[in-house]
């Protein structure tokens, strides 16, 4: 959908007319509106003019259709193209694509995979690429040696002067893209064309980039190097941009410059002391302690400050490590059961249940869901799915 057709509908073509479509009907309304014949239609001429200048240039079709007059206003500022040359729909010149002029070739962007630890050491990284580079051989003239690439038509001017008709004591002459060149100033036959580039002006070649990644770069920057993109005669290289994709680490995650981990600690380090190694990015082993008496809960999060990443630009500055603590309790049947006692001396005094007159002991056994199940295999299937749906899984811990 286009948001404006008023410049289509001066122009009489639908709004997803071809360029030749847009080209035959200016052509029929500039014979017929045009001020030699039609002194009285100057305004009218204007409007089929300004509204062929839009539609013929795909960019600014492409505004137009976007955003109507406003959004070609905005998106031409800053940018002038050429002065167009309505008259070159009468012979033959081409629909322009782009203005020519100081362009950019486009960015490449490529998607590079990094492992966390070369995220926090540094990195140098080979890339290879393959891009356009203006062919040595031809110098980007796609032509042989010696052969003169200019257009004999026209000179190399692009344009050509048509004599339109002659009034006694008056020429008449219009300037029309060059038919033989299309406006490119330049034709080469066959024969004399560049044999290394096949008059292609550019041959593929190989390119290797060197990327340094730097201690303390962070997942999804980009890397710009500048102009080392495609070649192409008459437009400045394009660029190339890097995107550092970060791994996923068996054991680290990474929150802005600090680190995260798990540790699964035995009861005796969560209630003594703990001792535990861990192997650091930078290829260390630091032993984890906590002071004997504190002691260490299940869920517990606990940091080690200047153990996290590096920060980019200022790598002597370091993040947290932070630990979340699992306490894993020991097996069934770990004390002899005459040693449970010497335990329990060692622990605060519990509290007693004081015992009415008659009461009746239990003893716990272990719970399976799925017997359960089993037994109570009447239940309704749909009763389960609405338990589930109305008792959410217990919200995760945010570390952050
Ligand atoms: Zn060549
Ligand atoms: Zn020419």
């Amino acid at each position: 959908m286009v948001k404006e057709t008023a410049y289509y509908d001066i122009l009489g073509v639908p709004p997803a007319a071809t360029c030749e479509e847009i080209k035959r009907a200016f052509r029929r309304l500039a014979l017929k509106y045009h001020p030699d014949k039609n002194p009285n239609a100057g305004e009218k001429f204007k409007q089929i003019s300004k509204a062929y200048e839009v539609l013929s240039d795909s960019h600014k079709r492409d505004l137009y259709d976007h955003g109507g007059e406003s959004g070609l206003r905005d998106g031409q500022s800053g940018h002038h193209g050429p002065a167009m040359d309505i008259f070159s729909v009468f012979f033959g010149g081409g629909c322009r694509s782009q203005s020519r002029g100081d362009r950019k070739g486009k960015t490449v962007t490529h998607h590079l995979s990094v492992s966390l630890e070369d995220m926090c050491n540094g990195a140098t990284r080979k890339l290879s690429l393959q891009k356009n580079i203006i062919c040595p051989k031809c110098k980007g003239s796609g032509a042989r040696q010696g052969v003169a690439v200019q257009c004999p038509k026209c000179r190399g001017s692009g344009m050509e002067t048509h004599l339109l008709g002659q009034m006694p004591g008056l020429m008449h002459t219009l300037q029309a893209t060059c038919s033989e060149c299309q406006g490119e100033g330049e034709f080469i036959r066959s024969r004399d064309r560049c044999r290394v580039c096949s008059g292609r002006k550019v041959i593929r070649e190989k390119k290797i980039l060197t990327v340094h990644i730097d201690k303390g770069m962070k997942n999804k920057q980009k890397l710009i190097f500048h102009e080392e993109g495609d070649q192409s005669p008459g437009l400045n290289p394009g660029d190339v941009i890097i995107i550092l994709e970060q791994k996923t680490h068996p054991i680290f995650q990474r929150n802005g410059n600090d680190l995260v981990m798990s540790m699964e600690i035995g009861l005796a380090d969560a209630l003594c002391a703990c001792r535990q190694k861990v192997h650091t990015l930078d290829g260390r082993t630091i032993l984890v302690t906590s002071r004997p008496g504190k002691v260490i809960r299940p869920g517990d999060i606990k940091c080690i400050p200047k153990e996290g990443m590096p920060i980019y630009r200022d790598p002597f500055q370091k993040g947290n490590l932070i630990i979340n603590f699992q306490v894993k309790f020991p097996d069934p049947g770990w004390l002899p059961i005459n040693n449970l006692k010497q335990l329990q001396g060692l622990f605060p005094p519990r509290p007693q249940p004081t015992l009415p007159g008659v009461m009746e002991e239990v003893t716990l056994s272990n719970y399976d869901p799925s017997e359960d199940h089993k037994h109570q295999g009447r239940r309704e299937a749909y009763e389960e799915d609405r338990d589930n749906e109305f008792y959410p899984q217990p919200m995760q811990c945010q570390t952050s």
